[in-house]
């Protein structure tokens, strides 16, 4: 029975039986991979303080060919995003969720796999949250190939301007374009358009540029926040088809 050994990111598990888990994790070289863990939900296990959703583990697992279940043998704790401040802590399953739904099974995604280990470090190191997760979804989203080239209009090619007025992205969620091809005016929002200020655009071209712990104590002003987090959304629901978990229990907690 060939055994691995790799990095990994824990995105969730559930119990088996009496004293197991089953643990779906992305490794670094292999993909997704779902795993029992024997024993980890016994007080004292060997996997206790490794299994927490996005949290970065060295594991050792043994995986049998036509078997879909591996076996965890090892987890060793890397880096825990239970270090994150408390506020941001609401944010850990969101990550790991949408990470989770992306990532295929045994399908090698090292690029994801970098993302939310770098998205980890950042959690950890005390980035906020609101710019951290547009920061995540921006890439996640690109890494998808789902997210339209913010950098012109897709219609007419013009740039986009930094300053006003910004970008629409298009019912169907495929395509950003300027005002004019839009067919807005000024500053309008409809329920048919999403649009993006010259502002939300600048930071998604920062976003493109440096890693998440670069974003350091970036604070996104309220209204940009709200501008990608609603551009964002619709690129989710139009890719996923269905709305996550994770963004209900995000939206409650604002409430
Ligand atoms: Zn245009």
């Amino acid at each position: 029975m060939p055994l691995y050994k790799t990095d990994a990111l824990i995105l969730r598990t559930y119990k088996l039986g009496e004293a197991d888990r089953i643990v779906v994790f992305l490794t670094r070289d292999r993909g997704k991979k779902r795993g029992v863990a024997n024993g980890a939900r016994r007080a004292r296990s060997r996997f206790s303080g490794a299994l927490e959703p996005l949290t970065r583990v060295g594991v050792t697992y043994f995986e049998r060919e036509q078997r879909d279940l591996v076996r965890l043998s090892y987890a060793e704790l890397q880096c825990s995003p239970l270090l994150a401040a408390p506020e941001a802590l609401s944010h850990v399953g969101y990550f790991a969720e949408l990470i989770d739904e992306w990532a295929q099974d045994s399908d090698p995604n090292e690029r994801l796999f970098r993302l939310g280990a770098a998205t980890l470090d950042a959690l950890a190191a005390g980035v906020p949250t609101p710019a951290l997760a547009r920061y995540f979804e921006y890439w996640l989203l690109r890494l998808q190939g789902v997210y339209p080239p913010p950098l012109a209009c897709h219609r007419c090619g013009s740039a986009f301007d930094r300053d006003e007025p910004g970008a629409w992205l298009e019912p169907g969620g495929h395509v950003l374009t300027c005002a004019r091809c839009a067919g807005a005016g000024p500053g309008e929002e409809s329920g048919r358009l999403v649009r993006l200020s010259g502002d939300a655009l600048a930071f998604l071209g920062l976003a493109g540029r440096i890693p998440p712990l670069e974003l350091g104590t970036w604070r996104l002003a309220p209204s940009v926040d709200r501008e990608l987090e609603a551009v964002h959304r619709a690129l989710m629901r139009v890719h996923l088809e269905k709305e996550l978990r994770s963004v209900r229990v995000l939206r409650d907690l604002r409430r």
